[in-house]
């Protein structure tokens, strides 16, 4: 049988694991990514003498920390941070599968000549050859990076959920690829081929490989200042401003009654990914909290600076997949969008606005992303739907 030591020992035959986040561009992976180097280990009780062990290491809630915390991770109780596992439970409450959603309109308008022009099949191509990969950098992310310097079990439960949703939105891109019948090695290439988005993930990639470093480890002002502005790349530039021309894109096909399938898949993620994005933020904001001298003006000034580059790449994206107008959109009214969307982002971790009086020409956006408000938009189905975990026995 398997023992912890061995981890560490284990031989990796290349090409058997997955890829930290510096793989689409080249580099190899230690056993180390597997996260087992992690400081918070199994029982750190057995560490202490004999006597201080059992209940004198029962775990008092003023002592937890989002980060640098020294709690056992093992033990999720007593509940710190009721944000985070009440977001776990309402993500669970929002389980969804691609294979629920019916794709044969979709294939039928696809696979008929003249039922789509030319630039809407290139929107529908550049946009899933982004998403494609997207969310396995974001897994990445996750699993090799951000949930060993969480030292927060309630955190790290939502982590898990968030990893697993990670891999249900690779999952309905990969269906509506192959519902298409569209070249996979091309659209899962993309990200290599298409400058436009290999621009935007040649940007993130620096802060995945912080993160996903086997030697790197939180516990100075400079490591946690690290942290935090991966942190931050992730939630607020990567989940919450990255996917927003591709969401709106092909949310904007749905309105019009095209490709109402791949509409509601998206309309799925889009609320999953609306709630990574505001976890990421009370995350990145309980820091803060618990570290206000990581918040120096230098490091706001940064973080102001990457925010601006995230919204070029972004608009950057938009003109290449539109080159004309689409759709009753076009790359200038995404540009507003885009600043608007900047906005919320910084006012949300605390920085100042960077484009003031920007205004969203996406109004139905917000709908789209709080979905408890109405029906399915397509009319598919009612989509506020619970699971059998949600359900109240009383
Ligand atoms: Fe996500």
């Amino acid at each position: 049988m398997l023992q912890f030591e061995d981890i560490d020992t284990l031989t990796i035959a290349p090409g058997r694991m997955p890829a930290s986040g510096n793989i689409p561009l080249g580099g190899a992976i230690g056993a180390a990514d597997l996260g087992f180097s992690a400081t918070h280990e199994l029982p750190r009780a057995q560490e202490l003498p004999r006597a201080e062990q059992g209940s004198a290491r029962r775990i008092r809630v003023e002592d937890k920390r989002i980060i640098n915390g020294n709690t056992d991770v093992n033990q999720l109780v007593p509940f710190k941070y009721k944000w985070a596992w009440e977001k776990y439970l309402s993500s669970c409450a929002n389980h969804w599968m691609p294979q629920e959603v019916n794709m044969s309109r979709d294939i039928a308008l696809w696979k008929e000549p003249g039922g789509l022009t030319e630039d809407e099949r290139r929107v529908v191509t550049r946009n899933l050859g982004f998403f494609v990969t997207a969310d396995s950098l974001a897994a990445n992310n996750i699993v090799l990076g951000t949930y060993r310097h969480i030292t927060a079990p309630e955190c790290r439960q939502y982590l898990l959920r968030q990893a697993f949703e990670e891999a249900i939105h690779t999952h309905a891109y990969q269906y509506i690829v192959e519902s298409l019948g569209l070249d996979e090695g091309e659209v899962f290439n993309a990200y290599h081929e298409i400058a436009s988005i290999r621009d935007k993930d040649e940007f993130l990639v620096p802060f995945i490989d912080t993160l996903t470093d086997p030697s790197f480890r939180t516990g100075t002002p400079e490591a946690d200042q690290k942290l935090l502005k991966s942190l931050i790349v992730f939630a607020c530039i990567m989940e919450g401003l990255f996917f927003y021309v591709g969401f709106a894109q092909i949310l904007a096909l749905g309105r019009q009654n095209k490709m109402t399938g791949a509409a509601e898949q998206y309309q799925y993620i889009l609320r999953d990914e609306s709630m990574h994005c505001n976890f990421g933020i009370d995350l990145i904001n309980q820091i803060k909290m618990e570290n206000p001298h990581l918040w120096t003006p230098e490091f706001r000034s940064e973080i102001a600076t990457l925010m601006q580059r995230g919204v070029e790449l972004e608009y950057r994206y938009a003109e290449d997949t539109m080159p004309r107008g689409v759709l009753g959109l076009n790359a200038p009214m995404f540009k507003e969008y885009l600043r608007f969307v900047a906005n919320r982002r910084c006012q949300q971790i605390g920085l100042d606005m960077l484009y003031p009086g920007a205004n969203n020409p996406f109004p139905w956006m917000s709908e789209m992303v709080d979905l408890k408000k109405e029906k399915n938009f397509f009319e598919t189905r009612v989509i506020e739907y619970q699971t059998g975990g949600a359900l109240n026995w009383d």
